[in-house]
């Protein structure tokens, strides 16, 4: 199925339908092999165009965010949105609004929310995983243990696709770019044109050489 592009402008989110579009291609590829996971959902804008791609495919999309929104959308902070406040509990939660996404979408049959933080997750897994989109908090911190995490569940052929990449600090944090720059120095992955500030890297198949690698 491809994405319901009148119920995605009505999420709230900050993926940008041509980063989207792009995620939901490379997910399409990536589905044939195998599960999908995401760090980092929020309302669920990037879970309808990764679902819909695992859909396609009959594959499942694990999603991990503790819902609790990131640092800079507590209350009284720049991205506090109201809408998102649970008022008796005095917290951001955003998980009801993904699962009303994943109804809306018809995807509660592909997508399976996780509601924690990833590196507990990341404790007891081991499945391997076709594609894993990084999109979780932006500090140093959390970007790094996402991908510390989680890329190491890669399949050979499979996706690291990271979200918020900013080459010019003055446009961007740079926690995001400095892991997208982690992976590509492990020589694992290729690097494939990025969309807009959407990073994709692709982890070499068994037996495949990358091309600029000395005979
Ligand atoms: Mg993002």
């Amino acid at each position: 199925m491809t994405p319901d592009m009148k119920l995605i402008d009505e999420i709230k989110g900050f993926l940008d339908p041509e980063e989207g579009m792009r995620l939901y291609d490379v997910a399409c590829e990536a589905a044939k092999m195998g599960p999908l996971l995401e760090i980092g959902s929020y309302c669920g804008k990037s879970s309808v165009y990764l679902g819909s791609a695992a859909k396609t495919h009959n594959s499942v999309l694990f999603t991990i965010d503790h819902h609790r929104g990131s640092e800079e959308q507590q209350f009284g902070e720049g991205y506090f949105d109201p809408e998102l406040y649970d008022e008796k509990e005095k917290k951001v939660d955003t998980f009801p609004h993904l699962r009303k996404t994943l109804e809306r979408a018809g995807l509660e049959d592909t997508v399976v929310p996780m509601v924690s933080t990833s590196h507990v997750i990341a404790r007891v897994w081991s499945t391997p995983l076709s594609l894993v989109f990084i999109d979780g908090g932006h500090t140093y911190r959390a970007a790094f243990n996402d991908y510390s995490c989680w890329a190491r569940h890669i399949m050979p052929g499979g996706f690291l696709v990271v979200h918020d990449i900013f080459k010019n600090p003055d446009e961007g944090g740079q926690a995001p770019y400095h892991v997208y720059k982690l992976a590509i120095a492990s020589g694992q992955f290729e690097v494939l044109p990025m969309t807009k500030t959407l990073g994709v890297l692709r982890r070499y198949a068994c037996g495949e050489i990358p091309s600029d690698l000395p005979a």
